[in-house]
């Protein structure tokens, strides 16, 4: 049985993640979406937000759970008996930071992780970007699901 983990802010999940997300459903026995708890970090949507559009996009596939964590990612590892982390790579600039977390993981506890190379529609996307061009009336349709477009339009239209 191969549980393996996405982790990251998803804040909020685009189709770059659910990209990654479903190929990597394809793969595993279970993934877990594990959404980092960053209290200093600023976020548009809060974590249970983003649970609950990430519960919603992801209802389709059978073997994907979405959970929290803070601290250190190789303890929710241990803790729930994950095999390897998965990670998706956009371009070289993904690439540097992704190795050192890679190599301090395994480092840390053995824990693997591996990178799967973002479809090619999506490299250029990240949610920092899409709550950038919202922000300024851009159009991000394509870019998150639909439930994610509704929320964002709702929350930035509050701010
Ligand atoms: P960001 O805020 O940069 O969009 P997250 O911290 O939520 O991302 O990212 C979680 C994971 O999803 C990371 O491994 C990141 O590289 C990956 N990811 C984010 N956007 C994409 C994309 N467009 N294509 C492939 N992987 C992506």
């Amino acid at each position: 049985m191969h549980r393996v983990v996405c982790p990251g802010s998803f804040d909020p999940v685009t189709n770059g993640h659910l990209d990654i997300i479903s190929r990597t459903a394809g793969l595993y026995d279970e993934v877990i979406v594990a959404v980092l708890i960053n209290i200093t970090k600023h976020s548009l949507f809060s974590v249970d937000e983003r649970i609950d559009m990430l519960t919603e996009v992801t209802k389709g596939y059978g073997n994907v759970r979405i959970e929290r964590f803070h601290g250190l990612l190789v303890d929710f590892c241990a803790a729930n008996g994950i095999t390897a982390v998965v990670k998706g790579l956009r371009a070289v600039t993904d690439f540097e930071y992704e190795m050192q977390m890679a190599q301090m993981n395994y480092r840390l506890a053995k824990v693997e992780t591996l990178f799967m190379t973002t479809n090619p529609l999506y490299s250029f996307l990240s949610s920092s970007l899409v709550k950038e061009i919202a922000k300024y009336g851009g159009d991000v349709s394509g870019l998150v699901p639909e439930i994610v477009l509704d929320r964002l339009h709702t929350r930035l239209a509050e701010e």
